[in-house]
Formats: structure tokens, sequence, C-alpha cells
């Protein structure tokens, strides 16, 4: 694994500090893009721990097929639901790259412990990259858009390695509103250790109830196939609803709203009106347009613990939103 380190040696806080020029910024912020490329994606620059981590998951999820229980399924469901709807949907994508709405302290926790347990990755990469698609959508520079390949934009993109300092550099650029926050540095820190430790906990569930076979399947289903069911419907968003589907908005990318995916991606898949009005909570802008995770939002600010929640339906055709400073509010970023 090569180790990929910045050209020019920049000073700790440099994003913060005044003592660095703006251009000075623009250009680290250059360099840092410059890590996300597609040439990047060679032998020599895997990220052999995501790579291994997908393989895994993956064979787990066929292996799952053998150790069939109505306890492991009905536990897969409910944790598919949990992890993608509102760990990443709600938790990574509306609340933290977005700033669709706040969260009281408890609900940001549970939402955050979800996200994590949903093995996409550490929440300030998730939404820094997001948030980076915004801003780069379906142009030179966007992480993952299906015109430099679908299977790049499905799966592919994720297997470039970048190092901890890049990744620590990129989020002090696209995502400084949430960087310092010691709730978000707490799972940043630890989400490798949950996930390791809901597969025990999973395992033991299952073995308590019907010894190997169940522990098994509990782990099987409960880890490896609800993840790997959540992953591809996530990574449909970052294909197939750039590819296919209506606009009720014309945005400057080629964003789509596509019925199947908001089906599998728990209202995602309206996403051409989410290009088109990111901050905006729910996606689902006309009638039959079914948003489930809309459904959670609007439950937490009933009992309190969801607030200031955007939930301005734009006219049709309405103007979408711009926001030329990126990273500062998390809406939409122009070039
Ligand atoms: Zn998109
Ligand atoms: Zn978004």
């Amino acid at each position: 694994m090569s180790s990929v380190t910045l050209e020019e040696p920049v000073q700790k806080d440099s994003a913060v500090s005044p003592q660095i020029t703006k251009s000075k910024k623009r250009e680290e912020r250059e360099q840092i893009l410059a890590k996300f490329h597609k040439e990047n994606l060679k032998w020599s620059n895997v990220d052999w721990v995501v790579l291994l981590w997908m393989i895994g998951i993956h064979v787990g999820a066929v292996a799952a097929f053998f150790f069939i229980s109505w306890q492991a399924i009905v536990t897969c469901l409910v944790l598919h639901w949990a992890t993608a709807s509102i760990g990443i949907c709600l938790g990574f994508h509306r609340y933290m790259s977005h700033k669709s709405f706040k969260l009281k302290a408890p609900a940001e926790f549970f939402v955050l412990l979800c996200g994590v347990l949903s093995g996409e990755g550490s929440p300030l990469t998730w939404a820094a990259t997001h948030r980076l698609h915004h801003q780069k959508s379906d142009k030179d520079g966007d992480p993952h858009s299906p015109f430099e390949g679908t299977w790049w934009s499905h799966i592919l993109w994720l297997f470039v390695y970048r190092s901890k300092e890049i990744n620590d550099k990129f989020a002090e650029h696209y995502i400084p509103d949430f960087k310092d926050r010691p709730m978000i540095q707490f799972f940043e820190k630890t989400y490798p250790l949950w996930l390791v430790a809901s597969g025990f906990a999973m395992f033991g569930a299952g073995y308590a109830m019907g010894g190997n076979y169940m522990g098994w399947s509990m782990l099987l289903w409960g880890l490896c196939a609800r993840m790997a069911f959540v992953y591809n419907s996530t990574w449909f968003v970052n294909s197939a609803t750039h590819l296919w589907g209506y606009r009720n908005y014309e945005t400057t990318d080629q964003s789509k709203n596509l019925w199947w995916v908001a089906i599998v991606a728990y209202g995602e898949g309206w996403h051409n009106n989410h290009h088109a009005h990111p901050s905006v909570a729910p996606a689902g802008h006309r009638k039959w347009e079914f948003d489930i995770t809309w459904w959670s939002i609007k439950l937490l600010r009933a009992v309190g613990l969801a607030y200031d929640v955007n939930d301005r339906i734009p006219e049709r055709n309405a103007t979408p939103e711009v926001d030329p400073e990126p990273g500062k509010n998390g809406i939409v970023v122009k070039s």
C-alpha cells in the first residue's frame, strides 16, 4: 500500500489559521481533491482494508442463505432500516452533510451510532465526500460520477487509498462545522470498534438462542447480508439516479428521480429534487414521491428531538440553491 502525502507540508490547523492565505488554502484543497480522481485507482494504491471488507461482507451475504432463521431475518430488516434510513439517510446525509435540521444530543448520539453501524465509514469522511459530490456533481472532480464509468460510480471509487492525513485535511476543508465537535470526534475514533462489537454481539445473541447455527445465522444476516443490501442501495443513489429517471428541476448535473431507488434507499431516490434543493429535509416534493426517512424526521420533530427543520418544499422549477462557500454551511457548493 503506497503512502499518499500532500506534496507541500502545511501548518497544522492551516484551514483555520489566519496566516494561511486564501490562495494557499485553494492550492491545498486542489491537492486533496486530486486524490479523488479516477486515475488514482491502480493496484499500487488500493485500499486493501476496504476491498477485503467488501469481499468478506458479500461472501457472508451469500453464505447467509445457508443459515436461514426467522429471528435473523427480522434482525436484518430492523437493522437495515436503522442503519440505512436513520444512520445514513437521516444522519450522515440530511443532518450532517446538508444541515436540513438540528438534533438534540440524545437523538444525535443514536443517529450517529446507527450511521457508524452501517459500515459506510467515518461520519466526517462520509459527509465531506458527499459535500464534494454536490459541489462537483457530474463534473471533473465528482468523487463518483457514473459518467466516468457505471462501476466506478457504484463501487470502484471506494477502493482508492487515501491516507489519514489526507482525510483529516479533507474534513477541515469540507466539514469544518462538525469536525471538532466532541460527539463527532468520539465516533471518528471509535467507529471500527462499534462494527467489531456488533459482530460479536450478533453471534453471541444467536448462540444464546440456539447454539452455533443460530450464532452464524444472526451474524450472517444481521451484519453481512444487511450491510450488502444497504451498500448496494446507497451505491444506486450514486450510480442509477444520475443515469435514469425523470427531473422536476433543471439542475446543472444529471441527477434524476428514480422510484425504485427511492424504495430501496428510503427516499433518497428522489435525487433530482435533492440536488436542486439539498437543504430541504423532505426529498419527495410531489404527492407520489414517497420518502420514508422524512417520516422519521417528522416524528423526531413531534417529540422535540429534532428542531429548525427546513421543510419548505419549493415551487416546481424553482431556481436551485447555490452556496458559494464549500463546507461553510453544507448546502450546495459551486465549483
Ligand atoms: Zn448525486
Ligand atoms: Zn446530498
